[in-house]
């Protein structure tokens, strides 16, 4: 059998690679930081991780996660329901909870995971699941394990959202489901609007805070934070796994009855292993950062609107953004590839995305701002974008 599967690999392989779009892997040989070392043995400035607040090398969550591994071991070696919860997964649990104004939470190895087990156990198929259409693959996922009636609506579409709504009126319990900042293009779901809609017609909001949480807002609570809605959406979702620190681990957050009922029914938490002790004590030592101090997010949005304002002054066409996230669009797939190439030769790390990650001509370079980035690392960012950037001709 394998000879004919073997033959067929192969062929979807070379396709894939003919198509321009096989995805390699740079191999990074020194830590996680706004300075890493490649390879091949070269410098460069990352300005493509979602290491937002540049937690990722970070000393006092290290040192955290050291002590962890002495004293409580390295791994648990169960899933959390038979014997693998330490006090430890407790209190980042409860921390969670504190940082977003919520009743509880659910730990999972993952945020695919929360949202691969969130819909399954809360909804049958008597029930609307309301997905915007730029939602996160976990979630596409976690909506297809369920047997809800699926509406869809354009990206931040509120007239959309609103006959989906009308529409969903048939069904027992509706919930609308958004990221809180789409990946793309950094903009920020309209939640004021999303919440009123759903107070309108009674329904319930599902936020994923993966790429807001530590980020949007002026203390980085999230888009609840943003938009004044902090204890009164249902659902959260997020990760360890960006802004916090960066390691691994997801978590749902929201009311206590929905959380209970996760931990009854969610697959991913029924079935797959607990996070590492470590891991759960680095992520109580960042929220207790969060709790002591707003530096590193004053930080991030001063270097954020910094580099945004550079770009604009220098002529690039920059996507309106109300994150860490800021698209340098180019429109063209061959011309996003070459100028990240020509990028990396200046040192500066950073990724082209193209169809069909985004839509057809809607090719763009992705910058993802840290906390962790100095001055000087902005400015040579800047200053190789302008070279680079005249030299395709984007720019005049
Ligand atoms: C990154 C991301 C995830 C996945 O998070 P992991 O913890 O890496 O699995 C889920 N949802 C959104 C919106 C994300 O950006």
């Amino acid at each position: 059998m394998y000879k004919d599967f073997q033959s067929y690999l192969q062929t979807t392989l070379k396709e894939i690679e003919e198509a321009g779009l096989y995805k390699n892997e740079r191999v990074i040989v020194s830590p996680q930081r706004a300075a890493i070392k490649v390879n091949t043995g070269k410098d460069v400035l990352n300005f493509c991780a979602n290491n937002y607040l540049g937690l990722s090398d970070n000393q006092e969550l290290i040192d955290a996660a050291k002590k962890a591994l002495d004293e409580r071991g390295f791994g648990m070696s169960s899933v959390r329901f038979i014997c693998g919860t330490q006090d430890l997964h407790k209190e980042l649990e409860q921390k969670i909870a504190e940082f977003f104004g919520t009743e509880d939470t659910i730990l999972y190895a993952a945020c695919f995971d929360a949202n691969g087990g969130v819909f399954e156990p809360l909804f049958t198929e008597e029930d609307a699941i309301i997905s915007d259409a730029l939602n996160h693959a976990s979630i596409i996922d976690g909506v297809r394990l369920c047997k809800a009636k699926r509406y869809r609506y354009s990206n931040a579409d509120m007239q959309e959202l609103e006959e989906c709504l009308k529409q969903a009126q048939a069904q027992r319990y509706r919930v609308i489901v958004t990221d809180g900042v789409f990946s793309m293009d950094g903009n920020v779901c309209p939640l004021d609007q999303i919440h009123a809609l759903a107070e309108k017609y009674n329904a319930m909001v599902m936020v994923d805070e993966s790429h807001s949480a530590g980020v949007v807002g002026q203390t980085g609570r999230g888009t609840t934070e943003l938009h004044n809605l902090r204890g009164k959406i249902e659902i959260i979702t997020g990760t360890l796994g960006k802004a916090f620190g960066g390691a691994i681990g997801g978590f749902t957050t929201g009311k206590k009855e929905i959380i209970a009922m996760l931990r009854q029914r969610s697959r991913p938490y029924l079935f797959s292993n607990s996070i590492p002790p470590m891991v759960a004590a680095a992520g109580c030592a960042m929220f207790d950062m969060m709790a002591r101090t707003n530096e590193l997010q004053d930080k991030l949005h001063a270097n954020t609107e910094y580099f945004v304002e550079k770009m604009k002054a220098a002529g690039f066409d920059i996507k309106p953004t109300q994150s860490a996230i800021c698209a340098v669009m180019l429109y063209d797939a061959k011309l996003s590839q070459q100028m990240a190439e020509k990028l990396l030769d200046e040192g500066i790390y950073v990724v082209g995305f193209y169809y069909p990650v985004v839509p057809k001509d809607q090719a763009r370079i992705r910058v993802q701002i840290s906390a962790g980035h100095e001055r000087e690392h902005l400015d040579k960012a800047i200053a190789a974008f302008i070279k680079i950037g005249k030299e395709l001709g984007v720019i005049r």
